[in-house]
This record gives C-alpha cells, sequence and structure tokens, in this order.
C-alpha cells in the first residue's frame, strides 16, 4: 500500500525512542534505514534489532550539530546507494528550565541540537533531492512549538522553528516534486517523557480526550503515510498526533 520498498531512509536520532519506532517502521516496509544518531552501543542494537528480524538497517554514529560531517555523510550514502529518498529529521533534546534562570549554554545546546541539526541535514540532501526531482522530507516538530510551555522556552523556540522553517523548505523545494511537512507530537512514551515524574504524566493524560500517552509506533504510523504517495497531495503542513490534546 505504502511503496516503500528500497526506498532509502535517512533518519536522525533513530537508534532510540520516536526514531527507533521509524527506522523499524520504514524497514518492515522494505526500504534501508539508515541511523544517524550518537551512541554507537544504541545503535548496534538498533541495526541488529532490525537484521535479527530479516530487515535492513545500517547505522552512523554522528552528531547532526555538525555541518561538515553532516555533509560528508549525506555524500558518503548517495555515493554507496546512488540515490535518497527520504529524510526524518528527528534527533531532539530538551534542557528545561524557566526563562529567567536558563543558562546560556542551555539555550544554545536545545537551539542547536533541534532546529541547526535539522537545518543541516535538510540542507546537506537537498542537493540530491533537487537533482532526483523527487523526495520527502518530514520534521518531528512538538505541540510545544505550536502552544508554548512554561520552563521549555528553548525547546519551543527550536520546535517553532522547524515548523516555520518546515513551510519556507516546502515553498523552495515543491517545483522540484519535494514535499516537506513536519509532525507535530503530544506526550509520547519514550526516554524523554521518562524523566517527567508521575504526577506531571497523570495530570497530562487526563487533559487528552483519548486519555493516553502516545506510542512511539503512533508517530512512526504517521510517518510512514507522509513518506508515500499515499500523502502526494500534502506538503509544507504541520500535523499534530496527541490524542486531542490540542485541537
Ligand atoms: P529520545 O531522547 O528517546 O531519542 C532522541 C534520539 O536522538 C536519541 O537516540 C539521541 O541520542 C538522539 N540525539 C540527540 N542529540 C543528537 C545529535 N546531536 N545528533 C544525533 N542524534 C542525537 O527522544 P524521543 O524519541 O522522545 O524524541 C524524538 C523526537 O520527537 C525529538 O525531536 C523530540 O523533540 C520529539 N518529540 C518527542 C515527544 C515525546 O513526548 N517523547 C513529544 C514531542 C516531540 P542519545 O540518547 O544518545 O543522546
Amino acid at each position: 500500500m505504502y511503496n516503500l520498498e528500497d526506498k532509502i531512509v535517512v533518519v536522525t536520532g533513530g537508534a532510540r525512542g520516536i526514531g527507533f519506532s521509524i527506522t523499524q517502521k520504514f524497514a518492515k516496509q522494505g526500504a534501508i534505514s539508515i541511523i544517524l544518531d550518537l551512541d554507537q552501543d544504541a545503535i548496534d542494537k538498533a541495526v541488529k534489532e532490525i537484521d535479527d528480524a530479516g530487515y535492513r538497517a545500517l547505522g552512523y554514529n554522528t552528531d547532526v550539530t555538525n555541518n561538515k560531517a553532516i555533509k560528508k555523510l549525506f555524500n558518503k550514502i548517495y555515493d554507496e546507494f546512488g540515490k535518497i529518498d527520504i529524510l526524518v529529521n528527528n534527533a531532539g533534546i530538551t534542557k528545561d528550565g524557566l526563562l529567567m534562570k536558563m543558562k546560556e549554554e542551555d539555550w544554545d545546546k536545545v537551539i542547536t541540537v533541534n532546529l541547526k541539526g535539522t537545518y543541516n541535514c535538510t540542507q546537506a540532501i537537498s542537493r540530491y533531492l533537487l537533482k532526483q526531482r523527487e523526495g520527502v522530507i518530514i520534521n518531528i516538530a512538538s505541540i510545544i512549538g505550536i502552544m508554548g510551555n512554561a520552563g521549555q522556552a528553548n525547546y519551543a523556540a527550536s520546535k517553532g522553528g522547524i515548523i516555520a522553517l518546515t513551510k519556507s523548505t516546502a515553498k523552495e523545494f515543491a517545483a522540484r516534486n519535494i514535499r516537506v511537512n513536519s509532525i507535530a507530537p503530544g506526550f509520547i512514551k519514550t526516554k524523554m517523557t521518562d524523566k517527567l515524574s508521575d504526577e506531571i504524566i497523570d495530570s497530562y493524560s487526563k487533559a487528552i480526550p483519548l486519555s493516553r500517552m502516545g506510542l512511539p509506533e503512533d508517530v512512526a504510523n504517521l510517518c510512514i503515510f507522509l513518506a508515500s504517495d499515499q500523502s502526494s497531495y500534502i506538503t509544507g503542513q504541520t500535523i499534530n498526533i496527541d490524542g486531542g490534546l490540542i485541537m
């Protein structure tokens, strides 16, 4: 149905959490999933799990904030496979704190990983997608980038920036048949949200009309749809996946 057989898919932060679920889901659809992540052990474990299940994945230990290394890596991937079809900009971090007390380094780090990392990978892949006149970019934003959140000014700004970047690149690339969309997850059960106290999780879950936190697979399912031809007339959009938390 999704026709993703033999597609070359790069997923940043693809070794863990939502990124791993996305990597796994693409591989199950017959794609070759390429993980870019920081921790070699996590990459090896993720690749092995996909290999053992009979699907295809490989991984590179790379920091999305390193513009030169990212350009080199995309060049290597293109040389090896002769094409790159899909990029999922998923790598992201939080460093929460009230703005009054937020350290400059915590502001910089979150903006650099989340927003500049998305710019780095988008720019690196764009020369190949533009040449191919075909491709899909999916950016993992957050509902926090739409609604804001006390204690997450850096994270909200980075995700709001990703939504604006999505619209601008969708406009720049549309004439070459390249679609760019964002996914804005709500509260999804991963290492990132495991840091939250039971009290906070409980209060958010009560506010979610579907009365539960999301699962990484929920996000991965939307990602597959947005990467496939089933969504061929959708570009520049941000789709919330949050159990109805914001409407
Ligand atoms: P996790 O922390 O579970 O996974 C993030 C992955 O990104 C990790 O493998 C991490 O590596 C990797 N990563 C971090 N920094 C870099 C970097 N500089 N270069 C390459 N890889 C990096 O997070 P989630 O799966 O929860 O989140 C995935 C995305 O979804 C993020 O963009 C997040 O903002 C977004 N999101 C998540 C929500 C949630 O509720 N979980 C809600 C809304 C959005 P390592 O662990 O080794 O540092």
